[in-house]
């Protein structure tokens, strides 16, 4: 496995990830100290990821750069996670 990054073989793993749909691992790259897990998906979130996105949401202030860490979380592109807190926003 290589970093997503900066593509260095230095990676660790670094304890686990909780989601709604349950546990991944999760690895650190020692070279930039990137996290990420090993199954990252590109999906449409589901409601339980949605519900997960918001809950997030609300222990953060908005900040355009929090998108990105939410994106990482969750492991959907960050167009997914903009898209749900805009229409969260519209509310
Ligand atoms: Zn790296």
């Amino acid at each position: 496995m290589n970093c997503r990054r900066c593509k260095s073989k230095r990676i660790v793993k670094a304890g686990y990830k909780v989601l709604s749909k349950g546990k991944i691992q999760r690895y650190k790259c020692t070279e930039c100290n990137k996290y990420f897990t090993g199954d990252e998906k590109y999906h449409r979130l589901e409601q339980s990821d949605i519900n997960c996105l918001l809950e997030m949401y609300k222990d953060y202030d908005y900040q355009r750069g929090d998108q990105s860490l939410f994106a990482e979380i969750l492991e959907v592109k960050i167009r997914a996670i903009q898209y749900h807190l805009n229409k969260e926003q519209e509310k």
